[in-house]
């Protein structure tokens, strides 16, 4: 990377962390890693699910500790909070219509932070399988 500009470097650093840290994708990885198969991605569920499992009826979603509000770790950003805090309050608010609708159409929904998939993968693992069960 000797000869990129600064900014050229910092744009690539960027690109790389945020594809490898996608919390989703993390979670589906390690979960085919250990042999769980069998959900697709529903994109046509309310709220688009990260992962559907069709046998247990189950929807899960991975929050990110930003967007959706995370008690342990969101920090509210300092500047443009007229923007910020309404548009997360309105995420907010859609995630918990969002688990009524699915619930209404008995659907078991099971979210997870980023933090926890990011930390500890094996309980979010464990949690699901007995979702599931
Ligand atoms: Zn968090």
């Amino acid at each position: 990377m000797g000869h990129l500009t600064k900014e050229q470097r910092s744009y690539c650093m960027s690109r790389i962390r945020s594809k490898d840290t996608k919390p989703e994708l993390i979670f589906r990885r390690y979960i085919w890693a250990l042999g769980l198969r069998g959900y697709r991605l529903k994109k046509k569920l309310p709220g688009k699910p990260d992962l559907y499992f069709k046998h247990g009826n189950v929807a899960v979603f991975i929050d990110g500790c930003f967007w959706h509000k995370c008690p342990t770790c969101y920090i509210a950003p300092k500047s443009n909070t007229s923007y910020w805090d309404p548009k997360i309050e309105r995420n907010q608010q859609r995630d918990i219509e969002v688990n009524k609708t699915l619930k209404r159409s008995s659907i078991k929904v099971l979210r997870f932070w980023e933090h926890d998939i990011k930390k500890d993968p094996d309980s979010c693992y464990l949690k699901l399988l007995k979702t599931l069960a």
